[in-house]
């Protein structure tokens, strides 16, 4: 368990403070889910001060609760015929604003309590995009990795079979995460389809001839470039002829590199299981095109990076070491500690992005907090991908496309928002400048007042 300084807010608050302890009591194990909760209570000691209505009506008890959950066995045969069996998820955590909504991850890594952190996170970054969404999450320990088309489509099927009765465009419409792009959406729609014997908007980052809007991949990168832009600005900087350092080397990561090179930065590192490359001459042009054929490779290995361009590769290690005036962490959950953000802030590191969902470990937040760096929490920076799936969401209903150029212009404008939003609530509650507790506040109002209109739910 992460414990700092962080959390010591929270104890101003013996509300706060039990929800923690009960949390802990109640499921030990979990602890990314523990490190989640954690984090949003620690920003919201004053504001059950100011509000006893969240109290008295125990808001909290409920919010980290999850609504439901459905577990089922998801059966497949590989491509030698023999059965294999993994267990799917998917977790409605919270409808107070909308149906459940969030993405579907397919990794080795996936327990409940990675998913019960993310469908956490997720409920208050819908909340943030200020669309009609509620916050859920699922997915498998299905390891992708290695695997062929036809076991990739076999999974998908059969996971869909566990899935379909308990989602729909007005309950729960999941989307992809880690391990679930383009093709997988594709299979689990196409599954539905037959299943329900129904064409409607179950799922979001559908193809964009059937259904997907414009815009939806490149959706999360985009936002977190916009929303750093945003932040930037509050400095008097910008985007243009920064040198950025970049984790990951999928969805998120190349939605990055392509809009902020767009801007004029340079991206010199990118990640995988395996260590990170350094481009000196950043990642660009054809390079772009090459992280969505090693994305599809299903290698997942970024050193074939190094070997197509011939840069440098660092076996092992992380690339938050770099010299970089921007870090946009795209990998995964607390791919950044308190010694990675000491040697990024030596390095004159001037802003820490998460486009990942919690890559930063508390006391790395806590460290760049006291080194006043501009750090935005994913709840807010990442928002982007959800909206555009809140975009894709409405376009079906209506059975009305939008235009690459008006779903681009409106993802600018929620980011704008959000970025506008977390200084309010931030200033607001004592914390001018902090999008940290900017994000957690801003992002529990919304929903806790839907919980409150709406009575004993
Ligand atoms: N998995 C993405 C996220 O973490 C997208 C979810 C969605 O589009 O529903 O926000």
């Amino acid at each position: 368990m992460y414990k700092t300084a962080l959390y010591s807010e929270a104890k101003s608050s013996s509300y706060v403070q039990e929800i923690s302890h009960m949390i802990k009591d109640k499921y030990p194990w979990e602890r990314e889910f523990i490190q989640a909760v954690d984090e949003l209570l620690s920003s919201l000691s004053l504001l059950f001060d100011q509000e006893p209505l969240y109290k008295y009506e125990r808001i909290l008890e409920r919010i980290v609760e999850p609504e439901r959950i459905v577990i089922f066995r998801v059966p497949w045969r590989d491509d030698t015929g023999t059965i294999q069996v993994n267990t799917g998820y998917r977790i409605g955590f919270n409808s107070a604003l909308g149906p459940y909504k969030g993405g579907l991850r397919f990794h080795a890594s996936v327990t409940l309590s990675i998913l019960k952190f993310l469908g956490f996170e997720q409920i208050f970054k819908n909340a943030l995009t200020g669309l009609p969404l509620g916050g859920g999450k699922g997915g498998s320990d299905f390891n992708p990795r290695g695997k062929s088309n036809v076991e990739i489509e076999n999974f998908c099927q059969s996971f869909m079979v566990g899935l379909y009765n308990h989602i729909g465009p007005n309950t729960d419409v999941p989307a992809g995460d880690i391990g679930v792009g383009a093709r997988e959406i594709g299979y689990l729609f196409g599954h539905y389809k037959r299943l329900k014997n129904v064409f409607e908007g179950v799922l979001t980052g559908k193809g964009v001839d059937w259904g997907g809007s414009a815009v939806r991949p490149e959706a999360t990168g985009y936002g977190a470039v916009y929303f750093a832009e945003e932040m930037l600005k509050t400095r008097g900087e910008h985007i243009d002829g920064k040198i950025v350092a970049v984790s990951g080397f999928g969805n998120v990561a190349w939605g990055v590199v392509k809009k902020i090179t767009e801007m004029g930065a340079k991206v010199i590192t990118l990640s995988g299981p395996d260590g990170f490359i350094y481009d000196e001459d950043g990642v660009q042009g054809e390079k772009i095109d090459y992280m969505l054929t090693m994305r599809s490779s299903g290698r997942d290995q970024v050193q074939d990076y190094s070997d197509k361009f011939k840069v440098d590769f660092y076996p092992g290690k992380r690339p938050w070491g770099v010299k970089c005036d921007i870090a946009f962490p795209c990998a995964c959950e607390n791919e950044m500690d308190v010694e990675d953000a000491k040697s990024l802030v030596r390095n004159g590191c001037m802003c820490v992005t998460e486009c990942a969902n919690m890559p930063l470990t508390p006391d790395s937040i806590e460290f760049l907090l006291e080194n006043n760096i501009l750090y935005s929490p994913g709840k807010a920076s990442n928002a982007g991908g959800v909206a555009c799936s809140g975009f894709e969401m409405a376009q079906n209903s209506t059975k009305i496309k939008w235009s690459k150029e008006e779903v681009d212009q409106r993802l600018r404008q929620v980011m704008t928002d959000i970025h506008q939003n977390c200084l309010q609530a931030a200033e607001r509650y004592g914390k001018p400048g902090n999008y940290f507790s900017g994000a957690n506040i801003a992002g529990f109002i919304k929903v806790a007042n839907a919980m409150l209109d709406q009575g004993n739910t």
